[in-house]
């Protein structure tokens, strides 16, 4: 046995660092581990944009330096005929490109400086440990190979979308697996120019084109890094994943990349939750954090953002717990009811919205963002609201926009609706643990996807499965 703690936090990344630096700053006895060597933790396929908001949020350090690579003012996004754009700029989510690894670097040792007593790298999280049915601890296996146990009264895990321990927590309110239709697999590549023969598009931008042929159910991204220097990527079902590499080569370098003068600084894949939260991020003595816990925005997969504020909030719950010592999941409530009536409340209706673009087609997206249906501004406020309020003139002139089309018109009116009565319903959730009132909740839930799906499935001919067929 290697040792017991206040603190497990199993993971680095941006979620893990952020909860460690604000457990430790607390005063508590804080180990952090991570799979990865010291040197390479941060270093992850991602786009690299991250909002300014989060840095003021949490009071720390905006990205500078050779964490930086360049500053972004928002985003274009183009339907698949690339005919027209709409321009998307938001002063509070305007930011940065970073260079991952730097920034997660920096993340990392500003947690280690404000006082977490151990860091093991190279140490994987395999298992739970459980006594008296419930979490004590973790099973690791450590640099040198052996297998060895942690023990903590709170534990958090920020390990990432692959998390082993959400695969094997016993829990009624949490689920172990995360849907294929949920996830989206990508493909990027960091493109240099070393001559600067070819000149980076929109460079204050970053440009997102939707093509349900070339990128099924994702997106193709072409995000700026410098003036010569370009992340371009693609997204796409996982069951697509055959054609993934063929596409991105095909209808993003192709596309993109004109000189033959280039330098591939960075290649691979990696899969992103698009969902709502799990249904619970809290257990007894354990909270879910980051892509861990699907807190990822599902309409955009942006989870920097997230994670570091998810990881805020378990560092605050942790901290609370250990003022009143309880670590049972009515202890550590408080974390689920932050996360839900905000991320939670933010992140559902971009559920309801993200699978109604994924069920439309081309013709359907060429015609929406053609004829300006939404406009930029009411994209931002859905997107940062999740929903959007429309007085009877404004959709007066969407019907008038959208007569060749009244049913796509009448679907995103009824998607408007859902999307308005879950925020509201996420934010009322549960406020204390009760296992009748959070089943409650979770029906209520359930339906009002089932409602939507119902409507996709009519509509549009999709072969979608019912939420209630799912989680019963
Ligand atoms: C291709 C791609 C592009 C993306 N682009 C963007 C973007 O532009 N902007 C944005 O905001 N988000 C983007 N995301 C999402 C974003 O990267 C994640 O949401 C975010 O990194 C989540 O942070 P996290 O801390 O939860 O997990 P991660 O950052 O994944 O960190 C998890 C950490 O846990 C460690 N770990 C894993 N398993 C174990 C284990 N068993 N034991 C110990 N340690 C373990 C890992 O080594 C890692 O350090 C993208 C994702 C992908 C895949």
């Amino acid at each position: 046995m290697m040792g017991s703690h206040d603190v497990l936090i199993i993971g680095a990344g941006t979620g893990g660092s952020i909860a460690a630096r604000f457990a430790a700053k607390s005063g508590l006895d804080v180990c952090l581990i991570d799979r990865k060597p010291k040197e390479s933790v941060g270093n992850k396929i991602c786009g690299d944009a991250v909002g300014n908001e989060i840095f003021d949020y949490l009071n720390i350090p905006h990205p500078k330096n050779e964490e930086l690579s360049c500053h972004i003012k928002g985003a274009k996004l183009y339907p698949p005929s690339m005919n027209s754009c709409l321009t998307l700029v938001d002063p509070k989510q305007a930011g940065y490109i970073i260079n991952r690894l730097e920034f997660g670097q920096r993340l990392l040792n500003e947690a280690l400086d404000a006082g977490v007593k151990s860091f093991l790298d190279e140490t994987m999280a395999l298992d739970l440990i459980y006594k008296d049915k419930k979490v004590a601890g973790v099973k690791v296996k450590t640099k040198n190979g052996e297998r060895q146990e942690l023990r903590a009264k709170v534990i958090i895990d920020a390990s990432g979308f692959y998390s082993p321990i959400r695969k094997k927590i016993r829990s009624p309110l949490i689920e172990n697996d995360i849907l294929k239709e949920d996830t989206i697999l990508c493909y990027r590549e960091i493109i240099s120019f070393p001559f600067k023969d070819q000149e980076v598009r929109d460079p204050e931008y970053i440009s997102i084109i939707l093509d349900q042929e070339k990128a099924p159910g994702g997106y193709i991204w072409y995000f700026p890094k410098n003036e010569s220097s370009v992340n371009l990527g693609l997204g796409t079902f996982l069951k697509h994943k055959n054609i993934l590499k063929n596409n991105y080569k095909q209808h993003v370098f192709n596309q993109f990349i004109n000189t033959s003068e280039v330098e591939i600084l960075s290649s691979g894949g990696g899969v992103v939750p698009v969902r709502r939260p799990l249904w619970s991020c809290v257990e007894d003595s354990i909270m879910f954090v980051g892509d861990a816990a699907c807190q990822v925005n599902p309409l955009h997969g942006g989870g920097i953002d997230p994670s570091m504020r998810a990881g805020f909030m378990a560092a605050q719950t942790a901290i609370q717990a250990f003022e009143r010592e309880d670590f049972s999941k009515k202890g550590l409530w408080k974390y689920n009811h932050n996360i839900m009536t905000t991320l939670g409340a933010e992140f559902a209706p971009l559920d309801l919205l993200r699978m109604v673009l994924q069920a439309l087609t081309n013709d359907d997206i060429n015609f929406g963002l053609e004829r300006n249906l939404l406009t930029g501004e009411e994209i931002l406020e859905i997107s940062s609201t999740g929903g959007l309020n429309l007085s009877i003139m404004d959709f007066a002139v969407k019907a008038f926009k959208g007569l060749a089309r009244p049913n796509l018109l009448l679907d995103l009116n009824y998607l408007r609706l859902r999307m308005q009565e879950i925020t509201k319903h996420y934010k009322h959730f549960p406020e204390g643990f009760n296992f009748e009132e959070f089943t409650r909740w979770r029906e209520k839930t359930i339906q009002i996807y089932d409602n939507l799906i119902k409507i996709i499935i009519r509509s549009r001919n999709k072969d979608i499965l019912l939420r209630s067929e799912i989680y019963g």
